[in-house]
């Protein structure tokens, strides 16, 4: 592959650099964009990605692939979870950007423009960041693209796949949402947790990417491993802690959970329980926070709609 850097440098703030990787096969295909990094402590895609660049066999690729292992450069150096250091905005809350817009929004322009824009496919590998538990699953949104977009997430070999519609959307301005809207089918894919870089998520995110390229007639069909179909969720419900206190959950990432189980407890300074969270729905822990500390209105888990 290509090894090229993109250079931001009419940012509000410090430049960004970001090394990307790029290929053209021998034969005509798509252009699929594979990018992990957009929160800068969820190091599973990112190791994934640097080994594909590191091992594809381009004789073999139909089209053109991408790969973006750090797309979030400021919060990879800066071990930043979630946020942008230099301003503190989410960079996945931010797209399509803004290039006359504060630091991160002129930083997720500059991107979008430059990889998600001209490409037609998208697939954004995340996990759980330094303070979340995560059980795997793949995201898509409602849009004209949509059934292509679910293709991507039964290929990739997740237990879990989430369809988060217009309406519902509890995560706007992400590169699968900025993506669907203008059009490019896309995902969110997420293995791993805690922010740890472990052998068996990097194989995750490393053999979904070969199932998509071989479901997507990029490379052959002997790249792919069978996935079982999985569960399939309509929507889901984001939690938020309406106290600061000390968060002890109570069920696990990937349980079944019923209308009003309690999920956890957040406790005061002494221990004492201040909220008792319940489950508004019948429904799947996805992600959760394991980190005790948690603010008011501090994220707590994403249930998944049973
Ligand atoms: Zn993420």
């Amino acid at each position: 592959m290509d090894r090229t850097t993109l250079t931001l440098d009419d940012l509000p703030g410090p430049p960004v650099e970001v090394p990307y990787a790029s290929v053209t096969g021998g034969n005509a295909g798509p252009h699929l964009t594979v990018v992990a990094g957009v929160h800068g402590a969820e190091y599973t895609g990112m190791a994934a990605l640097l080994r594909l660049i590191a091992t594809l066999d381009a004789r073999r690729l139909r089209g053109r692939l991408t790969v973006v292992p750090v797309l979030n450069q400021p919060a990879f150096w800066a071990r930043t979870p979630f946020v942008v250091p230099v301003d503190g905005a989410n960079l996945n809350r931010s797209f399509p950007g803004d290039p006359a817009g504060s630091y991160t929004e002129a930083l997720a322009h500059g991107l979008f423009e430059a990889f998600i824009r001209p490409t037609d496919v998208l697939v954004d590998l995340h996990a759980g960041d330094l303070p979340e538990a995560l059980e795997p699953f793949c995201l898509y949104e409602e849009s004209p693209v949509q059934e292509q977009s679910r293709a991507l997430a039964l290929a990739y070999g997740t237990g879990h796949v989430v369809r988060q519609s217009r309406a519902a959307r509890t995560v706007g301005g992400s590169t699968s949402a900025a993506a669907a809207d203008i059009g490019v089918p896309a995902i969110t894919a997420e293995i791993g947790a805690n922010g740890i870089c472990d052998p068996a998520s990097v194989a995750g995110h490393l053999q979904g990417v070969l199932n998509v390229l071989a479901s997507l007639g990029m490379l052959p069909g002997d790249v792919a491993v069978p996935v079982a179909a999985p569960v399939e969720h309509e929507g889901w419900v984001w939690l938020r802690s309406p106290v600061r206190g000390f968060w002890q959950a109570a069920v696990a990432v990937g349980a079944d959970v019923r209308t009003g189980d309690v999920l956890g407890v957040l406790l005061d300074p002494w221990g004492a329980e201040l909220h008792r969270v319940v489950a508004p729905a019948d429904g799947v822990p996805l992600f959760l926070t394991s980190s005790p500390a948690v603010d008011a209105d501090g994220l707590l888990l994403g249930l998944a709609r049973a």
